[in-house]
């Protein structure tokens, strides 16, 4: 482990040389590569998730005052996931009892009937366990003529050295997740959470040493200047997780694909952006509020990439929706959400200011038709709903990332795709409706990293399909098998052997050869 504090030096460029020389090292052994190594680590971080639960969800608690619930739900330690999954884990659920939220269970079980509740991160690690050897087995590929007689396949090979760069809003999960498709991969790895959820970063420096390879698996704690440092070597991989050109430091996306450019090394880029949902009249509102409710605010009080980030419906729908909404958000957080323990602060100050500079501008402030009260001793901001603001707004013109729900209104439900074109390509982006002939339109013309119908936020749960972004929200993917992918090379291999040696393919090219 390279922690700042432990070795009471600056983590520099030298020092990040050394770190990846060690990596690199190692990695050359080939420990790696076996599947016992790779099964063994991926069962330690289940081991870490069992034993270390409540250290989780107090660091989260520390870093965003997240509420237990929705850590335990949301983040590290249990989610729901389709019920093509077979295990039903009555634990879980009985947990929930004994935690004294039978809602959430009623929750579950209405809204996900059959479906199993798991840790999300031991969710990653139980796939990636139970189809280790079929994702390391390789591929059989088809040949064609030309090649006569021979056989291909495709093996999956690791990497090398890899750096994992984190975020803040699901710091467990977001260092976990990819973490866990590197190791699946075989790689050796530098993990760099962020410095602005500092107790979850430091239980990650503490934890993964004690639980995993360390010769092999490394954190890296710290900030602009540690990651820059690191950002110098050459890895053979960067996942990076952050903001794109929206966001506090802002293109730091940008950043780190220039820094990767100059060793040629390949990137993911899981970023941001704003995600729109549009809502069709003829629907079930009250289901859709409740859907858009907890993708919104109940994800981390909107700080999450694929929260929705504003509404667009039609004129005629926009006063019932927003009714609705009124409605649903008191029966969930209250009368005075600032008080809710059931809503995340704001993580620091500068996005507290960011967000209230959003709320506060000219153009805006007259249009808060619920919510808008803060409390900045606290970081807190109540989930706040405008409508009809001008699209030449700030508010509409950076990703929210807050507890903040911009309502545009539209004549007809179709003009919603001109206004999601208009700008970049979104992370996620939501419909909800009734009408077949909408849903096509909506799949054909909005491009988006991934679309849900009639939810929100819920094809993060589904592993069998690739999360990640397109434009400026991001490039590549992961989740599953795509994880695995996003760590491995896909080396192709034909094979021949010395039977069948058509002289055709020979000089001197004649016109005889060709008359066979
Ligand atoms: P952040 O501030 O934690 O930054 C992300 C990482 O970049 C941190 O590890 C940080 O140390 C590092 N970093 C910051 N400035 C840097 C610099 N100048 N040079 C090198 N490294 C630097 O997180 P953030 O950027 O505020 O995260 C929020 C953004 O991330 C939002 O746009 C959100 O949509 C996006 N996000 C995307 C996903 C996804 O899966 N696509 C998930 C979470 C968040």
């Amino acid at each position: 482990m390279a922690t700042k504090e432990e070795e009471n030096t600056v983590f520099d460029v030298k020092a990040a040389n050394v770190l990846t020389q060690e990596l690199r090292d190692v990695f050359a052994s080939g420990k790696t590569r076996s599947y016992e190594w790779r099964i063994s680590q991926l069962k330690s971080i289940v081991k870490m998730c069992d034993e270390h639960e409540e250290d989780i969800v107090d660091a989260l608690r520390l870093d965003l005052s997240k509420p237990q619930l929705e850590s335990i739900v949301y983040e590290s330690v249990m989610m729901w996931v389709p019920h093509y999954s077979l295990a039903f884990d009555l634990m879980d659920i009985l947990r929930l009892f004994s935690m004294r939220k039978p809602c959430l269970v009623q929750f579950c079980l209405a809204g996900y009937s059959g479906n199993e509740i798991l840790t999300m991160v031991k969710n990653s690690c139980a796939l990636a366990i139970k189809e280790l050897k079929r994702w390391m087995m390789p591929e059989k590929a088809k040949t064609t003529l030309t090649t006569f007689p021979s056989s291909a396949e495709i093996l999956s090979e690791p990497l090398g050295a890899v750096l994992i760069i984190s975020a803040w809003n699901y710091p467990f999960l977001l260092s976990m997740d990819p973490l866990i498709g590197a190791i699946a991969a075989g790689n050796a790895m530098v993990l760099k959470p962020s410095e602005l959820a500092p107790a979850s970063s430091a239980l990650l420096a503490k934890l993964l040493p004690e639980y995993l390879d360390c010769s092999l698996i490394k954190v890296v704690e710290g900030a602009v200047s540690e990651t820059s440092a690191l950002l110098e070597q050459k890895w053979d991989k960067i996942f990076y997780t952050g903001s794109s050109s929206f966001l506090g430091n802002g293109r730091v996306g940008r950043i780190v694909m220039a820094a990767a450019a100059k060793h040629l090394t390949p990137v993911v880029l899981e970023l941001g952006g704003k995600s729109p949902v549009v809502v069709d009249s003829g629907i079930d509102i009250q289901i859709a509020t409740r859907r858009i409710i907890v993708g919104k605010w109940g994800c981390n009080n909107g700080q999450a990439c694929i929260s929705p980030d504003y509404i667009i419906t039609t004129k005629d729908c926009a006063e019932k929706l927003v009714d609705s909404l009124k409605k649903e958000l008191e029966a969930f957080y209250g009368k005075n959400p600032l008080e809710s323990k059931d809503l995340s602060r704001i993580v620091n100050s500068n996005h507290f200011a960011r967000l209230t500079k959003l709320l506060d501008e000219d153009k805006v402030s007259g249009k808060i038709v619920y919510g808008g009260e803060r409390d900045e001793a606290n970081l807190r901001i109540a989930p706040t709903i405008l409508l009809g603001v001008p699209q030449n707004s700030l508010i509409m013109k950076e990703e929210i990332f807050g507890p903040l729900l911009p309502i545009l209104t539209v004549s007809k439900i179709e003009d919603s795709f001109d206004i999601i074109k208009s700008g970049t390509k979104p992370l996620a982006a939501y419909l909800f409706t009734n009408n077949k002939k909408l849903k096509e339109q909506f799949l054909m013309s909005v491009s988006a990293g991934g679309v849900v119908i009639n939810d929100t936020t819920l094809h993060l749960a589904v592993h069998s399909v690739p999360f990640g972004g397109v434009g400026e929200s991001g490039m590549g993917s992961y989740h599953g098998k795509f994880s695995f992918d996003a760590f491995s090379h896909k080396k192709a291999v034909v094979y021949r052997s010395f039977v069948g040696d058509a002289s055709l393919r020979y000089p001197p090219y004649t016109l005889g050869k060709l008359r066979l």
